[in-house]
This record gives C-alpha cells, structure tokens and sequence, in this order.
C-alpha cells in the first residue's frame, strides 16, 4: 500500500510516486531569524522533520532542505532593538535555532542554506525574470509581474482579479498592479545590502525560497512544505518566480501544517501570545512536546495547553516504560508477533501521515505485550528483541518520543565485561582457596538469573533460563 498525501495544490488525497524512484526530495520553509523561535514555529519543524524520518522509515533515501531566512524587515527590526547590526542579530538566531532544533531532536538536514550566501543566484533569477518579461524595475526596486503568470492563484485558489482589486493589497502606486511583490528591494541608509545591476539592495523573502530549492533540488521536486500561512502569498510567489521561468511544477506535492493556537488564536510574535521552544524545553522533555504535537493531525489545529503536555508526559511513560523493560524482563517461552503489528502502524501512518491512529496501534500493541510480558510466561528473547526493535524503528526512529535509558545503553558488550570480570574475580578466589568467596559469586548470580558453568576451557555464563 503505498504513501497517500494531500496535496494543497489539487486538493485532494495523492499516493505518493517521486520523481526518482527510491529518492524523495524535500524543501520546506525554515525561520526569519530575528528571535527565538515559538512552538509554533517548532510544531511544524517537527511535522517536517517526522515526514522526512516516515519517508526514510518507508525505505526512500531522502534529499532535506530548509532554508535560513537571514536578511528581512523583522531582522533590521530587531538590529535597531538591540543595539546591534543586523548581520549579528541574523548570526546569533541562526545559531540559537540550530541548538534548539537539534534539541527538539530533529535531524540535520541536508542542507540548510542561507539567504545571504546566495544572493549571486538570486540576482541573476531577477535578471533573467526581468528578461522574460516577468519582472520590471521602478528606481532600485525590481518587483514580479503577476499578470505574466496566468497559473498565478493556483495554490492558494485566489484569483488574480479580486487581488488585484483587493483591498487586502497595500496600494503602492510604484507598481503596475496592486498583486505585483518585491524580489528586490533599494537599501534604506545603514540596512544591508549588496551591489546588483539596479544598485545596492536586498532580496524580498519570496525569491530566496525559489532561488534555494532550485539549487539545491532542481527545477523541480517532490514535496514542499511549511505552516498554512505560507500558502499565500509565500507558497503562491514562490510558484510564480520559479515556474514562469522553469514553465514546469516547482513542487508535485504541497503540504501544509494547522497551526498551534493558544485560546483558539494562532501563536505568533506579533500577537504577543507565544512560548519560545527554549523556554517549554526547560520544563518538558523534546520527547513530550513531540508526542504532544503528534496526537493531533497535522493539517488540524491544535490548542496548546499545560494540561495537554501534562497528559502528553504521562501517556509516553506507557511507551517508554515498555520499551525500557524490553531490555530487562527475563525470558520467557511467550511468542509475540510483532509483524501485524508493524503493518498496521504503516497502514495507519501511510494514510496522510496520520500520526495520531500511527499512535493507536503502537499503543494498542504496547497493551498486548504489556499483558504477556507481566504474565506467568513472559516473552520469549526473540519476541523482546524483535519488538524492541520495531519501537526503535517507528516511536524513536520515526516520531522521535522514546529515549535510550542508561539502562538500555548498558549494553551487552558491556554485560559481557561485566561477567569476565566477576569470573576473574572468582576464579582468583579459587585459586586462593577461598571457597567461601567463590560459591557467594556463583549463588549470588544465580539469584539474579545468570548461571556459571565450570569446563575444561574454563568458566562460562549463561542465562538461568536457558541454563
Ligand atoms: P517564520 O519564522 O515566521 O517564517 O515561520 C517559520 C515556520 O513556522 C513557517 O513554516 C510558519 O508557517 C510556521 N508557523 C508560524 N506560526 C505557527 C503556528 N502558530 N503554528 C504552526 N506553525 C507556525
Ligand atoms: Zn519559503
């Protein structure tokens, strides 16, 4: 059964067929970095983040791009606040957002360019807009000719002429049509800029995105993605300024996360009404505020609340719990067949990354095993193993909620010196004669379940169980 998606530009539910088969290429909408990002703007790195492990968990080897946002008003914004210039408010949230993003246990991504690295390619796609009659200059400021891009609405299902009649539309009289946007903006006095062939400058945000993913996947690729309010005008100006060029889909598949609201209002900078993911991961672990996002689908809007990260740190205890004890039950003769078990997690996580009924079934599974595990026969050490190894692969590989405890990473190897050492030591008693010594090492592991056996070649351990 294969990946269904949905896809904001058509509107309906896809199987998922990349481009290169086995491969899948990704581009997703990374922060404007002029603060400590929110967790908001964490919720949906980490929905990227679970798509491209899910993709990866699916057998694709995956090519992830997110972008770093390092020239913008808000930055300027911030310079002028704190005293400092922009390039070093830019320079210091970039760093903040890579520690905290690899916090939230996120993976690195291939690549996470950056605006300011890139403004050679970016110019020169102004240039050959303006050459394709798709752009145009007014004093230093070079802005996009919507009406040259007929497909211009298609994602967001705007249309061209009530945009241009809106009223939503700031009116500048500079450009031809209320709808036009900026790729490039002329330097105020003390903002950044760099030389271009209309004067010293900066690029507008939307061209960054088309001038990154472009060489960093090609013209086109098969998943991007970012929060539902990039869909317009971001999502729809990044379309125009790539396609009207390339004249092929920039994206076969948009996704868009829901928003993380607080009292029913999305979470944003400007509402005032938001927590730093840095200050929620001093309370709750990365693994909580994970599973809290995840109950809920990714295209739905979730209420953030303490009572649902309470409730989120206490239902993953469950999972944890289980997986911990995997590794330190005895064996049992209790077969437990984890294969159904693992296509249905597929089943459900297959149909629009649902995170949520992907949850039902590892839940629903951890029951069953809880049952046999606490049972009079227990499970057997294939059975721990091979389910141990499903809920690495899916709860920690794929959704990022479990941890490694110092219990599990004792591992055997580590057991294993463990017991040489224990052997050597009694072996050294016997030699000494201390019998006494001796029998309280061999009856002491046995109380434990590990039995010695003496033999020609010397002393070995085993299992009681198996003993
Ligand atoms: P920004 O740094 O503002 O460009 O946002 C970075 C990412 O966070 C984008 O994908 C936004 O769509 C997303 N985002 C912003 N606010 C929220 C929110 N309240 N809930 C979910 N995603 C959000
Ligand atoms: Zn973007």
């Amino acid at each position: 059964m294969p990946l269904v998606l949905y896809n904001t530009l058509t509107r309906k539910l896809e199987e998922f067929t990349p481009l290169v088969e086995g491969a899948a290429s990704m581009y997703t909408c990374g922060p404007t970095v002029y603060n400590f990002f929110h967790i908001g703007n964490a919720r949906s790195f980490v929905m990227s983040d679970v798509i491209r492990r899910y993709l990866e968990y699916r057998g694709y080897d995956v090519n992830f791009v997110m972008n770093i946002t390092d020239v913008d008003d808000r930055i300027i914004k911030q310079a002028i606040d704190e005293g400092i210039d922009a390039s070093a408010v830019a320079g210091k949230y970039t760093d903040a957002f890579l520690e905290d993003i690899a916090r939230l246990g996120i993976r690195p991504a291939t690549a996470n360019p950056r605006a300011t690295d890139n403004i050679e390619g970016i110019v020169s796609h102004i240039e050959r807009l303006i050459a394709a009659g798709a752009a145009y200059t007014v004093e230093g400021d070079v802005y996009f000719r919507v009406s040259a891009f007929p497909a211009y609405g298609k994602l967001s299902g705007k249309r061209l002429e009530d945009l241009q009649a809106g009223a939503r539309v700031d009116a500048d009289s500079r450009k031809e049509q209320p709808g036009d946007f900026a790729l490039w903006k002329t330097a105020k006095p003390g903002e950044p800029s760099w030389p271009s062939p209309w004067g010293a400058g900066r690029p507008g945000w939307h061209i960054e995105c088309s001038v990154m993913s472009q060489k960093y996947l090609g013209d086109s690729f098969d998943i991007h993605a970012g929060g539902n309010d990039l869909i317009f005008p971001h999502h729809e100006n990044e379309i125009a300024q790539s396609e009207a060029l390339t004249h092929t889909p920039l994206a076969r598949t948009w996704l868009h996360f829901g928003f993380l609201n607080i009292d029913n209002e999305k979470m944003s900078k400007s509402l005032g009404n938001f927590f730093t993911a840095r200050d929620i991961l001093s309370m709750y672990s990365a693994e909580t505020l994970r599973f809290f996002y995840l109950q809920t689908h990714y295209r739905s809007p979730l209420n953030f609340s303490d009572d649902g990260l309470d409730a989120a740190a206490k239902g993953l205890q469950k999972l944890q719990g289980l997986y911990d004890q995997l590794l330190t039950a005895p064996d049992g003769e209790g077969i437990f067949d984890v294969g159904p078990w693992e296509q249905r997690f597929i089943a459900a996580v297959d149909q629009d990354m649902n995170t949520p009924a992907g949850f039902g079934v590892l839940f629903e599974c951890a029951r069953d095993a809880n049952g046999l595990l606490r049972s009079d026969v227990g499970m057997t050490a294939n059975a721990k193993a091979a389910l141990r190894d499903f809920l690495r692969r899916s709860a920690l590989g794929v959704f990022g909620v479990l941890h490694e405890t110092e219990t599990a990473r004792a591992d055997s190897s580590q057991i294993g010196a463990l017991m040489d050492l224990l052997i050597a030591v009694r072996a050294k008693a016997r030699a000494d004669k201390q019998w006494g010594l001796s029998d309280f090492i061999r009856d002491g592991l046995k109380d434990i379940g590990l039995a010695l056996e003496d033999g020609k070649a010397g002393t070995t351990w085993k299992r009681a169980d198996n003993a």
